[in-house]
């Protein structure tokens, strides 16, 4: 069976963007707005060879929990069921309260993890990619979804996680 490549993070950073990305179509739906559902999140992918299943999250709505909370609580039942786990940050935004109850829950699960900078549309915001070091999950790869900077060197990351 496909290793599963689940990719986590708070809503409106690019993760559907990302998986649209890494599987070469436009099937996640992108959002403006948090908080959209959909039925199918899960997708063929493959790089180098390398063949896997790559899990888009974030389509719950919200409630009255907490949006951290919640956001956690969904990463965390994706990171339970994947082998490796993509973190995507905005670093145009930094970081959040919601990155930060992510990062905690990986840190718990142990999975191997890869940082993903996203938004890196241009070589000025790489240097607020670098900042992400500070969240203690190594190498953040400055990624922009959009228009696909970056997103070689990333899946390369991704698929020696495997
Ligand atoms: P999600 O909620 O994490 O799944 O985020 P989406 O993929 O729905 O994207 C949220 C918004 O960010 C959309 O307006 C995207 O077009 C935008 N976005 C995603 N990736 C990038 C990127 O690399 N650069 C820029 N500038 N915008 C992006
Ligand atoms: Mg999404």
């Amino acid at each position: 069976t496909r290793p599963v490549v689940a990719i986590v993070g708070r809503p409106n950073v690019g993760k559907s963007t990302l998986v649209n990305r890494i599987i070469g179509r436009r099937e996640a739906v992108v959002q403006d707005i948090p908080g959209v559902t959909r039925d199918r999140i899960s997708y063929d992918a493959s790089w180098n060879g390398r063949d896997f299943v790559v899990v888009d999250t974030g389509g719950w709505a919200s409630d009255a929990k907490g949006m951290a909370a919640r956001i956690a609580e969904q990463a965390e039942l994706a990171i339970n069921a994947a082998d490796v786990v993509v973190l995507v940050v905005d670093a145009t935004v930094g970081t959040l309260d919601e990155d930060e109850a992510v990062v905690e829950v990986l840190r718990r699960s142990k999975k191997p993890t890869v940082l993903a900078a996203n938004k890196v549309d241009d070589q000025k915001t790489e240097l607020e990619a670098a900042t992400m070091w500070n969240l203690g999950l190594g190498q953040p790869w400055p990624v922009s979804a959009i228009h696909g900077r970056g997103s070689g060197d990333l899946l390369d990351a991704i698929v020696e996680a495997l």
